[in-house]
């Protein structure tokens, strides 16, 4: 804190200055008027239409737990939102983590989603001796297909679009922001989905944008198509929603504070 010079008293301008702000810019012109999903569908709206819907309030919480209209597929104890195949999920849970049981098979979400918004946590144990691809190798493979990499990679090198961060065999991530095994990293994605024409023909590529330990690593970077090992993507026509899939490559890797915020087209 420091002396304000307008009233010569003690107090936190900063802080104040930019909460201030913050009530300017969200406070609602019309509480009157109803609110809206997470994203408003595609319209034309006039400048300060104020007929148009208000955001959703949403209650947010301390870094980095759900927000209050967010859906928990992992919050430390319950794996009833995750599957292996068609049964139960076969991952471990201790000590509110969620360990792959390697050689159990990827594990996916028993909703379908479409574009939508992620966290993710996730963590290489130090025991784990990551070269290149292996020893600590896994994913996240949204509508099944599109695989944002998870991969200990501080250090270890290897091929940089299958680094941690990268959307793997398309684009590296912008910057290396990984911790060094034994320490969590932390994943928001907002992911948008492909659409298809009824004929099946691409009308719109998919997208991710990617903060990893809040550092911007994907920047709408534009998905060339189903994620393909040493090969190059295409896309084939699939439904608008989809399980999302976390993948066990045969390695060990913890994750916890998973949730998701489903987003309109
Ligand atoms: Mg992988």
């Amino acid at each position: 804190m420091r002396a304000c010079p307008l009233c010569s008293t003690l107090c936190t301008i900063v802080p104040l200055t930019l909460v201030g702000i913050g009530l300017f810019a969200f406070a609602p012109f019309d509480q009157q008027t109803k609110t809206a999903p997470v994203q408003t569908a595609t319209k034309e709206w006039t400048v300060h239409d104020r007929t148009r819907p208000q955001p959703a309030p949403v209650t947010v919480a301390a870094c980095c737990a759900a927000p209050s209209d967010a859906k928990v597929l992992f919050g430390g104890a319950d794996t009833s939102a995750l599957q292996s195949g068609e049964g139960a999920c076969k991952w471990t849970v201790a000590n509110g983590e969620l360990c792959i049981a390697s050689g159990t098979g990827s594990i996916q979400t028993k909703d379908s989603f479409g574009s939508c918004q992620l966290h993710i946590e996730w963590m290489v144990p130090e025991t784990c001796d990551c070269k290149d691809q292996h020893g600590c190798n896994s994913g996240i493979f949204f509508m099944g297909r599109y695989e944002l990499q998870i991969l200990g990679s501080n250090p270890n090198k290897t091929y940089v679009d299958g680094m941690a961060g990268a959307m793997y065999g398309q684009y590296p991530p912008l910057v290396n922001a990984c911790k060094p095994n034994g320490q969590w990293n932390m994943y928001d994605v907002v992911f948008n989905a492909p659409k298809f024409n009824s004929g099946g023909a691409l009308e719109r590529a998919g997208s991710m944008t990617v903060f990893f330990n809040g550092v911007l690593v994907q920047n709408n970077s534009q998905i060339k198509g189903a994620t393909a090992h040493a090969a190059k993507a295409a896309y084939s026509a699939h439904e608008t929603q989809l399980p999302i899939s976390i993948q066990d490559h045969g390695d060990p890797l913890h994750f916890r504070n998973i949730w998701i915020r489903p987003l309109a087209d």
